[in-house]
């Protein structure tokens, strides 16, 4: 197994609707280590395994972006809503479709847009800021 994976938090499956606020801020006094690791599990367990190409656009330095925080929270809770679900209705197949069709590539575009030329991946030594 990999040793990074044994790190991380299950994955959180508490049945939909949930009504904790977002808690994704880097300067937010409700962000904490341990939602930064829930949603961190989820981009290990569910979405870069599952999601090839778009997945792989996210870049290392995600964590840093209260923008790809946004996303990947909405992208991680929707999942759960459509496929945590004990039956698949028709209405559910049609989100699901809305979801991996529309929803996923235009988030996922945000977040590569984010993170380009953001400087992260860039020495140290070669930082401007
Ligand atoms: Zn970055």
């Amino acid at each position: 197994m990999d040793p990074r994976r044994r790190q991380l938090p299950p994955l959180d499956l508490t049945p939909w609707p949930t009504t904790r606020p977002p808690r994704y801020c880097s300067n937010s006094p409700t962000t904490t280590t341990s939602s930064v690791a829930r949603l961190q599990a989820w981009v290990e367990q569910v979405y870069r395994p599952g999601y090839g190409h778009l997945a792989a656009t996210l870049a290392p330095c995600w964590s840093s972006h209260d923008l790809c925080l946004y996303g990947l929270d909405i992208l991680s809770d929707l999942w759960s809503v459509l496929y945590l679900q004990p039956e698949r209705t028709p209405r559910t197949l049609y989100a699901q479709a809305e979801y991996q069709a529309r929803i996923l590539p235009a988030l996922a575009a945000q977040l590569v847009t984010e993170t380009s030329g953001c400087g992260h991946t860039l020495p140290r030594l070669r930082r401007t800021s």
